[in-house]
């Protein structure tokens, strides 16, 4: 047998976006062989008709700890009358989407026009191109692999992929061709999670603050290790320390009408941008004003996970919640998906809700979904639901990755832009599968042009 090939990657075993790596070639190379033992699995469709359509898929990946994704371009958009356009329609999506791109020819018939054409796109996506020599199941076809020099992509890799021969030297030049990855975070003791207390003033902040630290100021000398910042408070909840970033205002200004609104929304930023996670205060007795909105806003933007919280509950009567379950409904229309809870800060009820909302928010803030997972999903949903069609011509969505969490970015490869509505829709839909409460969400798209 030969060696020890790759597994997929359940986990994740580095932070940050997986690096594409594209499958280009002719039909009938070899590409999903070989991306069957790139992924450890026969998953990809392998089909013995020369040039026939495959969906073009993203899998997972793994070798050596490094996690990427593998996109088998196998028989994209194949045109019979001329294969070398669909060639070069398979270079375009890979100047698009990948970090590298593995071209892969055929070494028993050795290199055509067809490879030659498409060498030349590629050279000119200025992409790192490694090259291999497939089907060399054998010595002598290793030899004639000789040949592909003269296609100017440097040294050929000589593999099989159906036989496994040199593949596992293959994805070591892959991973050596790989941007950098990110610098992995040491796996020590976290920190205690950061969160911003924000809201207009009079809402509460600070009497929050004092009600869920009023125990627990002897914990901040104990914790060994610990870089808080002077302006910071470290408070106990739920069994769990949480950072309380940029605070040291909070807790001098108690009962004491807050300075300029300038002022107010310069500290929101700067706490938000610290935090991990804001809790946004508004004032249950009080209607949904526009400097609330302004507060949910910093917070949406700057990408933070969110919880939303009604102090000031002890206030709330009857007529009171029924007016405020319709404002809810108008005002917070754009964000239904933030966590909310109904606190009283003053009578303690309910803070003991917040811990817990918490660390919802956060779990979706950081959550990643596979990109199998995301695929099929997309495709039966754009299945169901295409993009309705502009002049005669409706874009179509390649693929999706995501890109990124904190909070999860998702990026829809596409043969051109979308509806904005369209791209609503799929967020929406994204959420109603994947849930992520508590936490904004970022889609983009790539056009491939
Ligand atoms: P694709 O169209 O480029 O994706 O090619 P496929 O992966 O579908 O492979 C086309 C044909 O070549 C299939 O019959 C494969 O079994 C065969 N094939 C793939 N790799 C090898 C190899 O390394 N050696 C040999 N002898 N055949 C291979
Ligand atoms: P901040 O400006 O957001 O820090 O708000 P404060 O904590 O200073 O509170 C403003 C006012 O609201 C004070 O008079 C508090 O006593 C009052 N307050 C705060 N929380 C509650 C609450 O849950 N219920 C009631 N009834 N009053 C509250």
């Amino acid at each position: 047998m030969s060696e020890a090939y790759t597994s997929v990657a359940d986990e994740d075993v580095d932070a940050g976006p997986a690096p594409i790596v594209a499958v280009v070639g002719r039909p009938n190379v070899g590409k999903s062989t070989l991306v069957n033992r790139i992924i450890g699995r026969r998953q990809a469709v392998v089909e013995d008709v020369p040039g026939v359509t495959r969906d073009r898929v993203p899998y997972d990946a793994q070798w050596n700890g490094r996690r990427f994704t593998v996109v088998d371009t196998g028989g994209w958009e194949p045109d019979a009358r001329d294969r070398a356009a669909a060639i070069a329609a398979q270079a375009e999506i890979a100047v698009q989407t990948a970090d590298v791109v593995v071209f892969v020819v055929d070494v028993s018939v050795g290199a055509t026009d067809v490879d030659e054409a498409a060498v030349k796109m590629l050279r000119r996506s200025h992409k790192p191109v490694i090259l291999v020599a497939n089907k060399a199941d054998n010595q002598n076809l290793e030899l004639e692999a000789v040949s592909l020099w003269s296609l100017g992509l440097g040294e050929p890799h000589t593999i099989s992929a159906l036989h496994g021969r040199g593949s596992g030297d293959l994805l070591d030049d892959i991973l050596a061709a790989l941007p950098e990855p990110p610098p992995i975070v040491e796996d020590g003791p976290r920190g205690p999670r950061r969160v911003a207390l924000v809201g207009r003033p009079n809402v509460g902040k600070s009497s929050l603050l004092n009600r869920v630290s009023k125990e627990e100021r002897a914990v901040v000398d104990s914790v060994a290790g610990t870089t808080v910042d002077p302006v910071d408070s470290l408070v106990t909840m739920d069994g769990e320390l949480w950072q309380f970033v940029d605070t040291a205002g909070l807790r001098k200004r108690v009962n004491q009408a807050s300075g300029t609104e300038y002022y107010a929304s310069l500290r929101t930023a700067g706490a938000v941008e610290a935090a991990e996670v804001a809790v946004v205060l508004l004032d249950s007795a009080e209607v949904i004003s526009e400097q609330d909105q302004r507060v949910l806003t910093q917070v949406v933007e700057a990408g933070r996970a969110l919880v939303i919280a009604f102090n000031k509950w002890d206030l709330v009567d009857e007529d009171r919640r029924i007016h405020l379950e319709k404002e809810i409904e108008r005002e917070l229309k754009r964000i239904p998906w933030a966590i909310r809870v109904n606190i009283s800060a003053k009578t303690g009820r309910a803070v003991d809700k917040l811990a817990p909302a918490l660390r919802r928010a956060l779990a979706s803030w950081e959550e990643r979904v596979p990109t199998g997972a995301l695929n099929t999903w997309l495709t039966a949903l754009t299945q169901a639901t295409p993009h309705p069609v502009r002049g005669g011509r409706a874009p179509r969505i390649l693929f999706a990755t995501q890109a990124g969490v904190a909070p999860p970015r998702f990026v829809l490869f596409t043969t051109g832009p979308l509806d904005a509505g369209y791209l609503r829709f799929i967020e929406r839909k994204l959420r109603e599968e994947f849930g992520f409460e508590g936490s904004p969400i970022e889609v983009s798209v790539k056009p491939r042009k």
